[in-house]
């Protein structure tokens, strides 16, 4: 197996530190608003290396944090915490904001076919384990307390910026010209482990007793804290969008290794973002979408999941609702594809279809492990239903690639469209002639519940299979 290491710039043989397992820890989200198809990127590239490592016959312990504090509009120490900004936009309490956002992002996710990490762990739950590092931190002189914060030294770790390759001289100059508060700052690049309850902060609303006082925790040591509690002190894999390589990553790093003495993670994974239609996605821009905002308009989760294995997680995606359209038609086409072949029970006997599955299998395997090449795996995957293999080999092929995939490609319902369904259409056909809407969407309801949907074209209507 290989993948693309940030740390070093370049693909590499992947190996674990225990046989066969594989430490897997992901920046979870911070819980302050909607989760948008942006994150459903991020969050879906975590889940396909995952069920890759599964695939490739790894035992993975999965672990995603949830940031209920302490993260800043800037990443770094200037801003405004998000939490606190989130619950007076949306009139609720940091705790009432945290649970809601939550459970919208668990929703997205099981929509999304997104397995659950075997641990969930909240930051406002890992406090004492935050503090424990901060006090080694101090003691190991890494770390120093002001009147208002308690910060790591960045000049006390020598390997600072090897993750971004930023050379600490220049990151200190560049943060000289920074407006920053705290006049007992050592140097501008260094980053808040603590911050005090006192200042800008003083009626801070989460807030904890440690031995700096009431106050609350930074975003980056949260990572390392339950990282370590959880996974040990050095992980096989932490996977990130590539916004947190120069800050919350770098300062991950500084922080874990200083306290730790040991390496902190072997392969960082960094995914690229989503933009829509060409532009970074923003709620003035009007082009902020939620997984619910797609289904809307009928741009099915399994489909749009079809459309980001389409992209390599290297590469920017541009998400465009042409190319969601012609997703969710490519599902629709290996639906029926599926019914079709779940028709055909004949097989084929010989030698040659066996070496063609293995040919397959190796192939997919192939492109799955050299760095997750999504795109060329689901080439491959079209390529095999096309080919000559029988129905029940296809069968048995696609639904073990989609192990991989996800797609929920052995759930394809079998009764194609059956004459009760034709029945409810033909209804509400006639309730939508004589202008009855409300009993033509009850109808539309009733034929999607049972596991269809129904699409007004020039003529008539298409039934679907549900995706
Ligand atoms: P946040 O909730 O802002 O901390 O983000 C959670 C994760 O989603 C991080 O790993 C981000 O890098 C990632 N992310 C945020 N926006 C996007 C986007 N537009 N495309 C891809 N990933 C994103
Ligand atoms: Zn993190």
């Amino acid at each position: 197996m290989k993948l693309f290491n940030s740390l070093t710039r370049q693909i590499e043989e992947f190996k674990t530190i225990v046989p066969d397992n594989v430490s897997l820890y992901t920046c979870g989200p911070t819980v302050y608003d909607y989760t948008h198809i942006g994150h459903i990127r991020a969050y879906v590239f975590n889940d396909t290396v995952r069920r890759i490592f599964e695939y490739m016959g790894y035992h993975v312990q999965h672990v995603m944090n949830i940031t209920d504090v302490g993260h800043l509009s800037d990443d770094g120490d200037q801003g405004v915490d998000k939490m606190e900004k989130g619950a007076a936009k949306y009139g609720k309490t940091v705790w009432d904001l945290a649970k809601y956002y939550t459970e919208f992002f668990f929703t997205s996710t099981d929509m999304m076919n997104i397995l659950r990490p075997n641990t969930i762990c909240k930051a406002t739950e890992h406090i004492s384990e935050m503090i424990a590092i901060i006090k080694t931190l101090i003691q190991k002189g890494n770390a120093y307390e002001t009147k208002e914060a308690v910060y790591f030294d960045i000049s006390t770790f020598k390997d600072y910026g090897k993750l971004s390759g930023q050379n600490m001289d220049d990151k200190i100059k560049a943060s000289r010209d920074e407006v920053y508060s705290d006049p007992e700052k050592k140097h501008a690049a260094d980053f808040s482990l603590w911050f005090k309850r006192v200042g800008k902060f003083k009626d801070h609303t989460m807030h904890w007793e440690s031995p700096w006082g009431d106050g609350f925790p930074g975003w980056h040591i949260e990572c390392s804290a339950m990282s370590m509690k959880y996974l040990g002190k050095t992980i096989d894999v932490h996977t990130g969008g590539i916004d947190h390589i120069p800050i919350h990553h770098e300062n991950e790093i500084a922080q874990s290794e200083a306290a730790s003495g040991v390496p902190f993670v072997h392969y960082w994974m960094h995914y690229h973002f989503l933009q829509v239609e060409g532009q970074k996605m923003s709620k003035s821009l009007g082009n902020f979408y939620t997984i619910k905002d797609l289904v809307k308009k009928r741009i099915s989760p399994m489909a749009f999941r079809l459309l980001l294995l389409q992209s390599h997680y290297r590469q920017p995606m541009n998400f465009t609702w042409e190319a969601a359209k012609g997703a969710e038609e490519a599902l629709s086409r290996l639906r029926n594809l599926i019914i079709q072949l779940k028709n055909q029970k004949t097989k084929i006997k010989g030698e040659s279809q066996k070496v063609k599955i293995n040919d397959f299998d190796h192939r997919f395997n192939d492109v799955i492990s050299n760095d997750l090449q999504t795109p060329q795996a689901i080439a491959i995957m079209w390529e095999m239903v096309k080919s000559d293999l029988d129905a029940p080999n296809k069968l048995e092929l696609l639904y073990k690639f989609d192990n991989v995939l996800g797609l929920k490609l052995s759930e394809t319902k079998t009764d194609t469209v059956s004459q009760e369904i034709i029945d409810l259409a033909e209804k509400r056909k006639t309730a939508k002639i004589s202008k009855n809407y409300v009993l033509s969407d009850s109808l539309r309801k009733q034929i999607e519940n049972k596991g269809f949907l129904i699409e007004d074209v020039k003529d008539g209507y298409k039934i679907k299979v549900k995706g």
